[in-house]
């Protein structure tokens, strides 16, 4: 597997520059330092894959990217197959999931415009070979409005900076990052952040943690505002939890092992888990449908994906056994199947999806 080289093979000193930045500053917020890590670790280099940090769903078999394909293709057909529409995706890595939806899209011939939203040079380099009719931005603000949008997120969200708050003894605290002489360590800031947390979990004991991610919340917002206006619908696949809970979620990842987070900040994946009761919460706020979260598993089972399986492995009996063991990778509770959770988002007059009925 190539390793895709953009930036140079080291980042230009993340860890000075954050030593430098608490030294003169004081400490950083748990969102900042989260941020520029990632923003750092996605521009270096291609991260996806067996021979890099972690492996994605889209990487792991061409079925993922047909399945939502074809669910893509569904919602397009029911909702009566208007004539332009805006594929959107969010993170879009190697744009291996946007090659193999589109591919199956076009088997209804449906041929979408496509859209990817991407922070990183060198993504989106590798992006550009695989999908070379898109065009690239850096938000959703600038993709045209009008057309419904068809918008995928697989392992987007997880991604965005959280930001953590700690009960101490004297009350909240933001949770940050400083340094102590000899390694980057988490700890509660001088600030009181009592009043961002919820009354009910006001007196948590000593030592508790909040976590929420700004930054999910505002894209979410926004993809609600403008399926209300345009119409469309969303996907939302991540790993993640569906009822509220405490505690740091933060981890980090580096050739496939999971390490320290604030140990060597910019060579490791930094991701939290995603808050899909607050994905609700958002949906009903901006007026739209939301449906979900269901398990990966079940609703790629849903979808057909074991039909798939079994017809890709008659047709080249050399990969059966690759071809199954994928299929168990994605659907198995023990694995992919129900850590991994999927919620979609619909507008004015769309259809509730395939997988997410009853
Ligand atoms: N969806 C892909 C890649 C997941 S990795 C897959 O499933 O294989 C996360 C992706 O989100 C990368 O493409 C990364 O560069 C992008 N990303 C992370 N933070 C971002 C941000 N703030 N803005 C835009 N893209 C971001």
């Amino acid at each position: 597997m190539e390793e895709f080289e953009a930036g140079g093979d080291a980042p230009p000193g993340l860890e000075a520059v954050f030593k430098r930045l608490i030294g003169a500053t004081g400490p950083i917020s748990i969102a900042h330092y989260m941020a520029e890590a990632n923003a750092h670790y996605y521009n270096r280099t291609d991260p996806l894959g067996a021979a890099g940090d972690f492996i994605t769903a889209p990487e792991i078999s061409q079925m993922f990217g047909e399945m939502i394909g074809l669910w893509l293709a569904d919602q397009w057909q029911r909702a009566g197959k208007p004539s332009m529409c805006q594929f959107v995706e969010f993170g879009p890595g190697r744009g291996t999931l946007a090659a193999d939806a589109l591919r199956a899209m076009a088997q209804f011939d449906f041929h979408p415009r496509v859209h990817l939203i991407e922070g990183s040079t060198a993504l989106r380099m590798a992006q550009k070979i695989a999908l070379p009719q898109a065009t690239w931005h850096d938000g959703l603000d600038s993709v045209p409005r009008e057309g419904p949008l068809l918008i995928v997120a697989n392992e987007f969200l997880d991604a965005l900076p959280v930001r953590q708050v700690v009960r101490t003894e004297q009350g909240w605290r933001e949770r940050v990052v400083l340094h102590d002489g000899e390694r980057f360590r988490p700890a509660a800031g001088p600030r009181p952040m009592d009043s961002v947390v919820p009354p009910a979990l006001a007196s948590s004991p000593p030592g508790t943690i909040l976590e929420s991610c700004p930054a999910a919340a505002g894209m979410a917002y926004e993809i609600a505002a403008r399926l209300k206006a345009q119409g469309g619908a969303a996907l939302f696949i991540d790993y993640g939890y569906a009822t509220a809970q405490t505690g740091s979620t933060l981890q980090a990842v580096r050739a496939h092992q999971k390490v320290d987070p604030f140990s060597d900040p910019g060579l490791s994946d930094l991701t939290a888990l995603v808050d899909f009761a607050q994905l609700k919460q958002i949906a009903l706020a901006g007026d739209i449908d939301c449906h979900g979260p269901v398990g990966q598993g079940d609703w790629l089972m849903a979808l057909g994906i074991g039909q798939r399986a079994a017809l890709l492995g008659r047709s080249r009996p050399d990969q059966a056994k690759q071809v199954a063991e994928a299929l168990d990778r994605l659907v198995s509770p023990d694995q992919m199947g129900s850590l991994f959770k999927v919620l979609a988002y619909r507008g004015p007059g769309w259809p509730v999806g395939a997988g997410f009925e009853g």
